[in-house]
């Protein structure tokens, strides 16, 4: 079986060829449009995916060394993500499988964060535990099987790839913020500014409280020191991401007790943090859990994920019809 997915829920157009289950080829184009604005504009970003999409499939196919015309079905992504962006993917996606006679195949972008890790060795048994970490979200999944997914605690307001974006934004940091924030923990000391915390119920996350906190703390401090920020990034950085980390964690392990699982993964965008990949290793030594982290490439938005959901669909003779529209909030 030869799948083309097609990813465009946000700011990447992506495109991958899978055969038989293995990823042949993930081609990503990213939108630099957005910096100068300090955050995805919607409606750059559709216009973006336009001129992307084409040129993006063409790679992907041609690096799988293949042509349209030996492909079995096309996957996209039809939500949850941008109703602009995702409405590209999906006219693109139907368009192709109706030109070529062949089965459309719908993905859900969060279970594919999910089911990257099933694209490369190690790959996690089932039943474990997924925190899902990005822009838009922030849950732990259990993960019965390929297919079978439950959302067992999620955040209440805003997602950590959030976080750790405004935390950029307000330090005058370029947008997606969260890399750079990331790089400029590495030089600093993560116990310099201790920032509060909420105890939040269940297995539940909040990160608005955190930002408010960080805003009256910038406030503070530059209306003593104008030049606060600059001195102290590193050390503002290193603080800001360990506080964020710390939260991930505690219900990350309190889940592992609920739920007597050891198997236990992190995905999305906010799986490509350094400090939380060196922190998920140390709690996984600790507490005895076979932990799994994604290769760089398959954290942040990528088609390479979506083939690989959509190959799990299409073992099932999962399918979806021509009169298919894309779901901004798609439900689990
Ligand atoms: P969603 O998957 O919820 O729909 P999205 O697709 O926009 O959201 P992803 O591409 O999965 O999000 O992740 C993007 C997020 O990951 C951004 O918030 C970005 O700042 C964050 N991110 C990427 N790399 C890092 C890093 N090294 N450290 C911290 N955050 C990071
Ligand atoms: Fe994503």
């Amino acid at each position: 079986m030869t799948i083309l997915a097609i990813e465009s829920s946000c700011d990447d157009s992506s495109a991958a060829v899978i055969i038989n289950g293995k990823v042949c080829s993930n081609i990503v184009a990213s939108q630099a449009i957005h910096t100068k604005w300090g955050g995805v504009v919607p409606e750059l970003a559709s216009r973006a995916h336009q001129q992307h999409i084409v040129p993006v499939v063409a790679e992907a196919l041609d690096k799988a060394k293949i042509t349209k015309n030996d492909l079995n079905a096309i996957a996209f992504t039809r939500g949850p993500g941008l109703l602009g962006s995702l409405l590209v993917g999906t006219s693109f996606a139907k368009a192709l499988a109706m030109g070529l006679n062949i089965p459309l195949i719908d993905v859900h972008h969060m279970q594919a964060h999910v089911l990257a890790h099933f694209i490369d060795e190690p790959k996690p048994n089932f039943p474990f535990l997924c925190l899902t970490v990005s822009g838009g979200h922030t849950q732990i999944v259990f993960v019965r099987s390929a297919l079978e997914m439950e959302v067992i605690g999620e955040t209440q307001d805003d997602a950590v790839g959030e976080a750790f974006d405004k935390t950029a934004k307000l330090l005058n940091l370029p947008y997606p913020g969260g890399p750079l924030i990331d790089k400029y923990a590495k030089e600093g000391n993560p116990d310099r500014f201790p920032f509060p915390t909420v105890e939040m119920p269940g297995l539940n996350y909040s990160f608005s409280g955190i930002k408010t906190a960080f805003l009256y703390f910038l406030q503070k401090e530059t209306k003593q020191n104008p030049n606060f920020v600059e001195e102290n990034l590193a050390d503002i950085c290193a603080s800001m991401q360990a506080t964020l980390i710390k939260i991930l964690l505690q219900k990350l392990k309190k889940a592992s007790k609920q739920y007597k699982i050891k198997e236990v993964a992190i995905a999305g965008g906010v799986s490509a943090n350094s400090g939380l990949r060196t922190e998920i290793q140390k709690m996984g030594e600790a507490e005895n859990w076979n932990v799994y982290i994604p290769a760089f490439q398959y954290c942040t938005d990528n088609a390479g994920m979506i083939a690989m959901a959509a190959h799990f669909k299409a073992e099932k003779g999962e399918f979806c019809s021509q009169e298919v529209s894309p779901m901004p909030r798609m439900a689990w």
